[in-house]
């Protein structure tokens, strides 16, 4: 437990359906309605071309928050999975279109989680441009624990 109490997440948001950027900002007010998580720094959206899933679907806007919260990991994914529903996510094929993504990327303090429904960092950190960009962008000194690498090294190995 950090000494504040407060753990420190940063969560992978995006989509590729309907208004994404309006429904982030709905999926903001949900995830902080009761207070008990805050976002305390959102990286801007980046466009990028859907990558697996099936063909021809519409490109993705992807973005990352930091939020603050007490809230245990599972707890939180939780959470993020509730407003991915309220905000109209229909699970269908995997790496389908989506109007909402909420992903459980890392925790500042380097937590790992193998869970059968969570694992921290995301199993797909290391590999994914369009997660690192944003995320560089506000935890650029945030370290992988197993890659044992900071977020800006890994976003700039990916990069050449
Ligand atoms: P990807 O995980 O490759 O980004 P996706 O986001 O499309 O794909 P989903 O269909 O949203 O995948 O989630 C599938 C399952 O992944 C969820 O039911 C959840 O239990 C599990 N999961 C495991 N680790 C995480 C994590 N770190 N963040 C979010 N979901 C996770
Ligand atoms: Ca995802
Ligand atoms: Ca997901």
């Amino acid at each position: 437990m950090p000494p504040d109490g407060f753990y420190r997440y940063a969560v992978g948001v995006g989509g590729n359906l309907g208004n994404v950027p309006a429904t982030l900002a709905r999926a903001a007010d949900l995830l902080t309605a009761d207070g008990m998580v805050t976002i305390s720094a959102r990286a801007p959206l980046i466009e990028t071309a859907a990558v697996g899933g099936p063909a021809q679907q519409p490109a993705f806007s992807n973005g990352a928050w930091l939020v603050s919260t007490r809230l245990g990991p599972h707890q939180l994914l939780h959470r993020l999975q509730n407003i991915e529903s309220a905000c109209g996510r229909v699970r269908t094929v995997r790496w389908g279109p989506r109007t909402c993504d909420l992903d459980l990327l890392l925790r500042e303090d380097g937590l790992i989680v193998a869970s059968p429904v969570l694992t921290v960092p995301h199993p797909r950190l290391c590999e994914r441009a369009f997660v690192l960009e944003p995320l560089a962008a506000i935890a650029g000194a945030w370290r992988h624990p197993l890659a044992h690498a900071t977020v800006a090294e890994l976003a700039g190995k990916i990069r050449k």
